[in-house]
């Protein structure tokens, strides 16, 4: 029914006609979603016969009312409203009071009598019908960069100001007379047409403008950004108007049959006393709470409706109790009380945070509203990142206006000091400060000071650059690409696109869920999982439902144990290199830095020797966290020369610690320099080229490994080889596997050392030639940052300069490195997966890429039959709600 009549309509003919509910709704009719795909595929016209039911509907309306629509002495006013079948909240046009003329608003003032209201109620209609009809659906550009709206509203202001009045309600009769007339000169002038006095005229009018305000521009946005596809159309309710501005009698309001800030099963909301939905709306009052719970700060000292009106709140509250069991599910309610007398003008699914949407999932199905299947479809992954992080203000940031806008690399919410170097991030925090790093972009370098950082800001990069990597990982708030600002490490400030300059110590806010950063200290709200019993329960239901199962990207026993406590079952991706960045790594990294500018295989096998020791304690204490859960070791990926100082003073250091020459260390630096390192030196290459470098970190694995096995605990490493494009090179790395695990084994008198040996795939020919990779691979990790990048040639530290205009111009519909890109990108891994599993049925697969977070890339995982996704510590539960989803919607087909 929705699809036809649109969420509104159909739950509004619902609740006016259904057994259960039977609840006082205004008459009216709905004009289908159909209509409205006719009206776009044929120049904006109506299907035959539209005006003869029309004028029939009309009819009926006027049967049940009593009125009649254009009758001087009791005219029939109606509301013209849109309503999709998904909820666009605000997004398309309304005009109420349709029918209202010179001769019309007679009739009103004898029904109510009450002059005013009828005054005041014209002069809303002259506003909305010159706003959307005569404005925006004729698709006139206001004059002078403003809206007939606003100069009517200016208008109004100065009147007020004139007189010495506060509030509308201040305005006499006598005011709104004038009004209305100088509104009509002011339609007149402005756009050069006069307002139409035909109740007909205004009917068919606003019909045609709410079909038009489907393709506005707020409309299209939010349609984007929601993924509401453009064919559904809209439908349009007409409905005989209802006054909540008659009179102390009379109020509107809207309420929430729970708490949609925290999912309390508590009735929620708030009204206003004479007053049209608009003024709750507009913000110019403060609305009332409808009862005790209701109150806040600001209308903590007002009545409520409970209070002033407590039969009415009653009959409220069945409505609430009704709404409730018939669509299982909270509802938001709007209701307008016409000289006491309730009236119901829509209902809908109430929309809510996440915190609340887990709650009310969980309470509805431990009141056997709804089965646990429906209990977790009813939570978005996405919306369980606001119980893991800090998250700012929702309210605060309703009224703040964001200063720029980036990609949300790193979800959350900080607030911190600017700095805009690694050394003084370092600095500020070990005095106290809470900073935000901003820099163009992040190297290796930058790690220290982007982990003492609340947050980081990138000018560049994309989402898988690595300022996005790094900080996800530690589930770091983080915005990348940020084009809208621009940096000067000069004068130590940045400027945003308006013209905003904000210097070293200045305090911004940033929303890493959305990419949004805002001038000033923002409040934030923290979160403690461990005690949101809704949450546990929510992801038991979570952990029965799925198959899939999901693994974490964890490179320290730290990040480790954190995923784990969100329900990681295992690591599918330890970067050994991690551990030459961040804390407590200066002693490995200057080995790490010794054995790289090593000019003979002597030298690296000696500096090798002593960074062993350091790679075997950081494996050994991440498989003790893991007591036994599966572990996915990659030998070291990046190419050499990344790990080598860019900065001068560094150099110098490093130079020294080295007892060489700086021009010395310069030269053997710059020998390992390349064009393309991203496709260069790095990888699998690294192990072929420097056999010692595979051996030392195989040989940690395995000693860290027998010393577990020895001391009687479990451990289960799976050594990976990363950039792999042909079995050879696999092959060639597992003859070295073999036989440093027969020296270890003789070393600890053990015969065999649990392990398996598999390969990344993640260059498009590793995905082609899947087949022969699985004669050695015992498993594929399928490294979907590597193949999007490899398979698009799109780079991704360098997508941010481009990936805007590829989204603006429809070029791509989302960033393939957030999402998998199903149709070319999936296609590799289908294939890959095929191939290989030919070759070696019971062949593990996986993902650890970035996508194996979100929540689309994690049910494509599902559908083509993966074993286990991986993801960083934070985005541990979005995956398993989602991979849970996936089977909800495979059992749905
Ligand atoms: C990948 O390429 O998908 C991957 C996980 O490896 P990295 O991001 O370390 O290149
Ligand atoms: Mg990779």
């Amino acid at each position: 029914m929705k699809n036809l009549l649109g969420g509104k309509g159909a739950n509004l003919a619902e609740m006016a006609g259904h057994e259960d509910l039977k609840f006082p709704v205004p008459p009216g009719f709905t004009i289908t979603t159909v209509v409205c795909t006719y009206f776009y595929e044929n120049e904006n016209s109506y299907p035959k016969g539209l005006t003869e039911d029309i004028k029939k509907a009309i009819t009926q309306i006027e049967k049940l009312t009593g009125k009649k629509f254009g009758d001087r002495k009791n005219p029939l006013l109606v509301s013209i409203r849109s309503g999709a079948r998904k909820s666009m909240p605000g997004m398309m046009d309304t005009v109420l009071n349709v029918g209202l003329n010179d001769q019309t608003i007679e009739g009103i003032i004898n029904q109510t009598k009450n002059p005013r209201f009828a005054y005041d109620s014209y002069r809303r209609l002259i506003m909305m019908y010159a706003d959307v009809v005569m404005e925006k659906a004729a698709g006139l550009e206001p004059t002078e960069g403003k809206g007939i709206r606003k100069i009517m509203d200016e208008h109004l202001g100065e009147i007020k100001k004139a007189k010495g009045y506060k509030a509308d309600t201040d305005l006499t009769t006598d005011d709104l007379i004038a009004i209305v007339k100088d509104f009509k000169k002011i339609v007149q002038e402005k756009l050069g047409k006069s307002f139409p006095e035909d109740p007909k005229d205004q009917l068919y009018g606003g019909i045609g403008a709410v079909f038009s305000s489907w393709n506005g521009k707020r409309a299209v946005d939010y349609r984007r950004i929601e993924k509401i596809p453009d064919e559904w159309g809209t439908a349009v309710n007409v409905q005989a108007m209802v006054f909540g501005n008659m009179g102390e009698d009379s109020a509107t309001g809207v309420a929430f049959t729970r708490n949609p800030g925290n999912g309390e099963n508590k009735f929620y909301g708030e009204y206003l006393i004479n007053a049209q939905g608009e003024d709750v709306v507009a913000g110019i009052r403060t609305p009332a709470p409808i009862n005790s719970y209701s109150k806040n700060d600001q209308s903590k000292n007002l009545p409520t409706l409970a209070e002033l009106m407590p039969e009415i709140y009653l009959q409220l509250e069945e409505v609430r109790e009704k709404l409730e069991h018939h669509y299982k599910d909270m509802q938001d309610i709007e209701f307008t009380i016409e000289k006491g007398k309730l009236y119901i003008l829509q209902c809908r699914t109430g929309k809510r945070n996440g915190t609340a949407a887990v709650k009310i999932a969980m309470d509805m199905f431990k009141e056997n509203l709804i089965d646990a299947r429906t209990a977790i479809s009813r939570v978005q992954p996405q919306q369980l990142i606001e119980l893991l992080l800090p998250m700012i203000s929702p309210k605060a940031e309703s009224t703040t206006k964001p200063i720029a806008k980036g990609l949300p690399a790193g979800p959350g919410g900080a607030r911190g000091r600017v700095v805009f170097s690694s050394e003084d991030a370092v600095k500020w925090a070990e005095k106290g400060e809470k900073v935000i790093l901003v820099r163009e972009e992040t190297s290796p370098e930058d790690v220290d000071g982007m982990h003492k950082s609340q947050a980081i800001l990138t000018s560049k990069g994309g989402m898988t650059s690595h300022a996005a990597l790094v900080a996800r990982g530690w589930g770091k708030c983080c915005i990348v690409g940020c084009g809208d600002i621009e940096i000067s490490h000069e004068t130590k400030s940045l400027t945003t696109k308006d013209g905003t300059v904000i210097r070293e110590g200045d305090t911004i806010s940033l929303n890493g869920t959305k990419g949004v950063v805002y001038l000033g200290d923002m409040p934030l709200s923290e979160a403690i999982i461990s005690e949101n019993e809704s949450y546990k329960s929510l992801m038991e239901l979570v952990d029965m439902t799925r198959k899939l199962r999901i693994r974490t990207n964890a490179d320290t026993p730290h990040d480790t144990r954190k995923a784990i406590s969100f329900g990681a079952e295992g690591i599918g991706l330890f970067r050994i290199e991690h551990m030459f960045y961040g804390e407590g790594s200066d002693r490995p990294l200057f080995l790490l830095r010794k054995m790289i500018v090593s000019r003979t295989e002597q030298e690296r096998r000696t500096a090798l020797d002593e960074l062993f020791p350091y790679v075997k304690k950081d494996i050994k204490e991440t498989l003790e966290v893991l007591n036994g859960l599966p572990i996915t070791i990659r030998l070291m990926d990046p190419p050499l020369h990344e790990f080598i100082p860019k900065n001068e003073d560094r150099l110098i250091q490093l130079s020294r610690e080295l007892g060489i020459s700086l021009s010395d260390l310069r030269k053997r630096a710059d020998s390992l320099k390349e064009n393309n390192p991203m496709i260069g030196h790095r990888g699998v290459r690294l192990g072929i080229t420097y056999e010692e470098i595979s051996e030392m970190q195989i040989r940690a694995i395995f000693e860290a490994t027998a010393e577990m096995i020895t001391e009687g605990k479990d451990a289960s490493p799976e050594i990976m080889i990363p950039v792999t494009c042909t079995v050879n090179e696999l092959n060639h790395q597992k003859i070295i596997v073999e036989k440093i695990h027969n020296e270890v084994c003789k070393k600890f008198g053990l015969t065999r050392i649990p392990h398996s040996f598999g390969t990344m795939i993640e260059i498009p020919r590793a995905a082609l030639t899947a087949g022969k990779m699985a004669d050695t691979a015992e498993f594929f990790s399928f490294g979907t940052n590597d193949l999007t990048q490899m398979g698009f040639g799109f780079s991704r530290d360098d997508i941010g300069s481009f990936l805007p205009d590829y989204m603006d111009k429809k070029i791509l519909s989302a960033d393939p490195f957030q999402t998998i890109d199903q149709e070319g990108i999936g296609e590799l891994i289908k294939f890959g997966m095929e191939r290989g599993r030919e070759k070696r049925p019971d062949l593990k697969i996986g993902i650890c890429g970035e996508h194996g977070g979100d929540p689309e890339s994690v049910k494509f995982c599902h559908r083509i039959g993966m074993d286990y996704v991986s993801c960083s510590p934070f985005r541990v539960p979005i995956a398993k709600l989602a991979a849970a989803h996936a089977v909800l919607e495979e059992d749905a087909k």
